[in-house]
């Protein structure tokens, strides 16, 4: 297949795959832009009718910033389920940043950069417009400055014409595919190319780990094998590299886990130290209570004893007092007694006293009046002595006075004798 064949082929498959624009038709870049997102992956036509609905359904494009999406979508109907994509989202992202970066909703501003200001302007937009799509840039160019400015060395379309086979190292240069194509096909199939070329860039074939598996130019793409293989290694070792990762990292939770197991361990044997030490102590302080108690209990029984002793003592001592009182009361009733057998005798010795006195005084009486008697007598007995003498009495005058008297004295004692019987009798 020759070169032109080649291309012819991977521009159909491209038009197939991501639409494109043949001719840019808009006044406003603006609206070439918004009409470039609208034919990704459609034909021209239904892309012109979407945006004819837009612009009916909407004021302008600063409504269509605002409103939301699904809108925005029912505007979009005539690109049917299969041809809306994230189209809604695109737009309303595209006049969102252009608001927001340049304060409007339309980018009139871009034809004129013949000042440097007004360059790094649209310079910051190609830039900008490149995140909603990375074939707005070129497209926008080739709308400004022509096909000649739009395909220009760029890095991402060089990786896929080398990886396509069409540029080579010591081969054709990137300048000279780019001459080819100019030369080949027309503006139309060139904007095509120039689309396609750079959402397959940005959508399949980047930089690292290009999706050949699912790229619509597989089936022509010399690279695709290699680099399929190169992708399937480089997963393969990112996998090995995960694998690694996650071996690491269960080592590391591994190893954070026995510390984690260590130290609560270490934790818990503190802890379990901590629990014996105060069982312990609780355990000394109960049995330090229990002897306390025990010691109270002793005292408490003791004094109790104590107690009982004092009691008994104090009984015994009042039944040794009773004993006493009722001893001393006998003693008491015994002295009374004996007092009143000694006072009796006593008066009764008195009495016999009296008696006796009675009796002695009778005695002495009955002596005085023998005595006065006798004196009585004896004075007689004198006086008649006396007269006798004075007459000289005889012999027997003389002894008839003295048995007189004689009889007289034991007459006196034989009557004392019989009193003091009479007195033992009683
Ligand atoms: S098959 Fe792979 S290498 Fe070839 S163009 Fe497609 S993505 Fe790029």
């Amino acid at each position: 297949m020759s070169g032109k064949a080649a291309m012819k082929k991977i521009l159909g498959v491209l038009e197939k795959r991501f639409g494109g624009l043949r001719s840019l038709t808009e006044d406003r870049p603006l609206d070439q832009l918004i009409l470039l997102l609208l034919s990704r992956g459609v034909a021209e036509k239904k892309a012109h009718e979407a945006l004819a609905t837009l612009r009916e359904h909407f004021v302008d494009w600063n409504e269509v910033r605002v409103s939301p999406l699904h809108e925005i979508e029912a505007a979009l109907s005539p690109l049917g389920q299969k041809g809306m994509l994230d189209k809604p989202t695109r737009i309303r992202a595209l006049l969102s940043l252009v608001y927001s970066r340049f304060n409007r909703v339309d980018l009139d501003f871009v034809r004129d950069w013949s000042d440097r200001k007004s360059a790094r302007k649209r310079d910051r937009l190609l830039m900008a417009i490149s995140d909603i799509s990375p074939g707005l840039p070129p497209i926008l160019l080739a709308a400004l400055d022509g096909l000649g400015a739009a395909f220009r060395n760029d890095p991402e379309i060089n990786r896929v014409l080398t990886r396509l086979g069409l540029v080579k190292t010591g081969g054709t240069t990137p300048a000279q595919w780019r001459k080819s194509v100019r030369e080949a096909f027309d503006d139309g199939d060139q904007l095509v190319l120039l689309w396609g070329l750079h959402l397959l860039a940005a959508s399949y074939c980047r930089k690292s780990l290009p999706d050949c598996v699912h790229c619509p130019l597989k089936t022509s793409c010399p690279s695709a094998d290699a680099e399929m293989e190169k992708v399937r290694a480089a997963r393969e070792k990112a996998k090995e590299k995960a694998r690694a990762e996650a071996r690491r990292i269960a080592k590391k939770m591994a190893a954070e886990a026995r510390k984690k197991a260590r130290e609560t361990a270490k934790r818990e044997a503190q802890e379990r130290k901590k629990r014996e030490a105060e069982e312990r102590k609780r355990e000394a302080r109960a049995k330090k209570e229990a002897e306390a108690a025990r010691k109270k209990k002793a005292a408490a029984k003791k004094k109790a004893a104590a107690e009982k002793k004092r009691v008994a003592a104090a009984k015994k001592k009042a039944a040794t007092a009773k004993k006493k009182k009722a001893a001393a009361a006998k003693k008491k009733k015994k002295a009374a007694a004996s007092k009143k057998k000694a006072s009796a005798a006593k008066k009764k010795t008195s009495k016999k006293k009296v008696t006796k006195k009675k009796v002695a005084k009778k005695a002495t009486g009955k002596k005085k009046t023998a005595k006065k008697k006798a004196a009585a007598t004896r004075k007689k007995v004198a006086k008649v002595t006396k007269r006798k003498v004075a007459k000289k009495p005889s012999k027997a005058s003389r002894k008839k006075t003295s048995s007189e008297s004689a009889r007289g004295t034991s007459k006196t004692k034989k009557k004392t004798s019989s009193s003091s019987a009479a007195r033992r009798k009683k």
